[in-house]
């Protein structure tokens, strides 16, 4: 049975992350985060991870050679599992050529792409309305009257993310987008991306990805 290492790509307020929980649980893939594979290195205090540390706390980016290599030591034990969903990788071409490579070794493994895409209206709007509650920290939305009523605790006061005002949103998506833009390009010329429209309810979106995950397992 081939496995498949699914790739997701969605700007800021997009809903990748929540669909990426949903499909974990839904089709049991592993879901792995480069995050949380640093953090993992940095915790076991290898010769590795003190060098990373080293570069997280002088507040530097972690470079593309050492995100890739960690992915190499990890992701063929995590595929004895199953499939996997990578998230937040790769991020750059050379991350791109650093899996491609890693996937030769690795017969049976199919890449597959979803792009969780939204017009930057849709995502600044969703992300302007996103808040916590202030007594118990849960997650949210204002209503289009702009209140709140917490799901867990029912207060109705509410915190904002300091970031989340309409100027440093709008940077955070164009940065996504510059970002994300050349890596996306390579697995669109390989016609390996599905896109699937993030504007709608999320519940609609869940449909959406399952279906395609469906008919990329039934094409793998
Ligand atoms: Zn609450």
């Amino acid at each position: 049975m081939p496995l498949m290492i699914l790739l997701l790509f969605g700007g800021p307020g997009s809903g990748k992350g929540t669909q990426a929980q949903y499909l974990a649980k839904e089709f049991g893939f592993t879901h792995i985060s480069t995050g949380e594979l640093l953090r993992k290195e940095v915790a076991a205090n290898t010769a590795l991870g003190q060098k990373i540390a080293t570069i997280i706390k002088s507040g530097g980016l972690v470079p593309d050679e050492i995100v890739s290599q960690i992915v190499q030591e990890n992701l063929p034990q995590l595929l004895k599992k199953g499939s996997v969903i990578l998230d937040g990788y790769p991020r750059t071409v050379g991350q791109v050529r650093a899996l491609d490579a890693l996937c030769k070794g690795l017969p049976d493994v199919k890449i597959h792409v979803i792009y969780f895409q939204a017009d930057a209206q849709t995502l600044k709007d969703r992300l302007l309305r996103r808040v916590a509650c202030e007594a118990c920290g849960t997650g949210g939305a204002l209503d289009a009257k702009g209140s709140f009523v917490c799901s867990f605790c029912g207060s109705k006061k509410f915190v904002r993310r300091q970031d989340d005002n309409e100027q440093a949103i709008l940077m955070r998506l164009e940065q996504y987008e510059s970002d994300t833009a050349p890596v996306l390009d390579v697995y669109l010329k390989r016609r390996n991306v599905v896109k699937i429209d993030a504007a709608p309810d999320e519940k609609v979106v869940q449909r959406n990805v399952k279906e395609v995950v469906e008919r990329f397992k039934s094409e793998t």
